[in-house]
């Protein structure tokens, strides 16, 4: 199970934390029973980083792993701008939702971000399909949202006030896996 650390945004960010300050990255409990305590075990690699092949690529990028006592669980932290089990970032994905929730067909976004045909639809989906639950944590933790009602205009409000990072990073929080 992945836990989100909302305050590192960028790569660099997250290699400098690991090198330098790696208990920022400590959960306060584990997220499979909740028992605090957690200790370091290790780290596993993944790549993250877009500009893959080219000499400034920052991959493999380590991600750290944490053991809990209590169950003998692991778990990992991901900085948000390593979306879970997704290959681009954030951000990217963001731009696609925005562009989509604004009208724009896949055809035409594909041809703006050079992203393929599959991953566009495949955000899109991804968002259509868990857009209830999310409304629902989101609009509980930040009030002011239950004045978007209409699905499209309170994604692009969310967007705009936050990012998608850290809204999916407060969702990981109140545990609506992303
Ligand atoms: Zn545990």
């Amino acid at each position: 199970m992945y836990r989100i650390l909302a305050s590192v945004t960028t790569l660099e960010h997250h290699l400098n934390a690991v090198a330098n300050d790696s208990e920022a990255y400590r959960p306060e409990a584990c997220p499979h029973c909740r028992a605090g305590g957690l200790w370091r075990h290790g780290c596993y690699h993944r790549k993250a980083d877009r500009a893959v092949g080219t000499q400034e690529s920052r991959n493999p990028v380590p991600v750290l792993r944490f053991l809990c006592r209590a169950c003998c669980r692991t778990c990992s932290r991901l900085p948000a701008c390593m979306c879970p089990r997704r290959w681009y970032d954030c951000a990217m994905q963001q731009v696609v939702l925005l562009l989509i929730l604004a009208g724009c067909s896949v055809h035409q976004c594909c041809r703006d971000t050079c992203r393929v045909r599959a991953t566009v639809r495949r955000w899109r989906d991804w968002l259509s399909a868990r857009s209830e639950c999310f409304a629902f944590f989101l609009r509980s933790r930040f009030p002011e949202l239950g004045r978007h009602t209409e699905r499209n205009s309170f994604w692009r409000h969310v967007m705009q006030g936050m990012s998608l990072a850290q809204a999916m990073a407060w969702l990981d929080r109140d545990l609506v896996v992303p």
